[in-house]
């Protein structure tokens, strides 16, 4: 069931065209990429669903209603560009945040010290914001837009400033909501996260829709036509296979011809009485989708 719909979402600043013409679901309970490189228009996207800018034209149905600001108290939302009052204490800061969604003091104050614990922060519980390290301040800000539990997070470039271990932390903690049913939309430009962490995506780029759909079918779509094969043989030529390489003891590169279909040569493998320990079709990291698509000015066919 979608969630979130984007309809037909323009939006102009003087004559630079932001949007353009920009639609696409969020489905409940998914982990959503948004992606596309520097002012391509995520930010703009995701201010119009925050309400903190309107679109030209367009629309966006959420919750299965027409987008209206009683639905913010339902949206978490991190942004790209954070502050937080730094004479502030964590705890106050915290559960301040907490109340301006809803949630009441005690409530706001006990989840605020649950997830402290969870961001190993429990002992700067009593600092002020400002003796925070960054890292430290950007897990408090994600710690505060967790505790809501909302239905919808939006999460802008979470990972920036984190060490290995709390991205770690927090791709366990967006995998946990999507346990949970609930959906989550991720910002990033770390394409590791997106291809472990995202069910679909979508790419703008210049305001347009360039790439929109699940991750593997992105992924294959935008692939050479290459099977990863492991056999302790040696491999006989092959009829649809253009080059084959060598990647270490026992490995192989096929590289097909554009017509070939890998299960024949899957077939032919197994007739000529090959030991196949891996056969796999060889799917193009994120990286390069996104490298190709943005600098190659692609449109690709786009898996609904
Ligand atoms: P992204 O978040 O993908 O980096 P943005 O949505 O911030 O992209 O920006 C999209 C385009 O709109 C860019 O060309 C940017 O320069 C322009 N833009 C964004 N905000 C404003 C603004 N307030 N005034 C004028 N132009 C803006």
């Amino acid at each position: 069931m979608s969630l979130l719909r984007f309809e037909h979402l323009s939006k102009r600043y003087g004559d630079v065209v932001a949007l353009d013409d920009v639609s696409f679901t969020v489905s409940e309970g998914e982990v959503f990429g948004l992606l596309g490189p520097n002012g391509a228009g995520k930010s703009t996207l995701i201010r119009i669903l925050m309400d903190i800018i309107r679109a030209d034209t367009g629309r966006i149905e959420v919750f299965g209603e027409a987008h209206n600001r009683s639905h913010l108290d339902r949206i978490g939302y991190l942004p790209e560009e954070r502050g937080l009052y730094a004479k502030q204490k964590v705890i106050d800061v915290m559960v301040y945040l907490g109340r301006l969604k809803g949630l009441g003091r005690k409530e706001a104050r006990q989840r605020s010290l649950a997830w402290l614990e969870r961001f190993d922060l429990g002992h700067t519980v009593r600092w002020r914001i400002e003796r925070l390290s960054k890292g430290m301040t950007q897990k408090v800000q994600i710690a505060s837009v967790l505790l809501l539990e909302p239905e919808l997070c939006v999460l802008d470039e979470p990972f920036s400033g984190l060490d290995p271990v709390n991205v770690r932390l927090v791709e366990t903690l967006i995998e946990e909501r999507r346990g949970r049913g609930q959906t989550t939309i991720l910002s990033t430009h770390l394409m590791n996260q997106v291809e472990t962490l995202c069910d679909r995506v979508a790419m703008v780029h210049q305001g347009k829709r360039v790439v929109y759909g699940g991750v593997d079918e992105v992924r294959r779509a935008h692939s050479l036509p290459e099977v990863g094969v492991d056999t302790p043989d040696a491999l006989p030529t092959l009829a649809g296979v253009r080059e084959i390489a060598r990647e270490g003891e026992g490995r192989w590169r096929l590289h097909l011809f554009p017509e070939t279909d890998p299960q024949s040569v899957l077939a032919e493998l197994v007739r000529a009485g090959i030991r196949i320990e891996r056969f796999e079709r060889l799917l193009a990291p994120m990286a390069d989708v996104f490298i190709r698509v943005v600098e190659g000015g692609e449109r690709v066919q786009e898996a609904a």
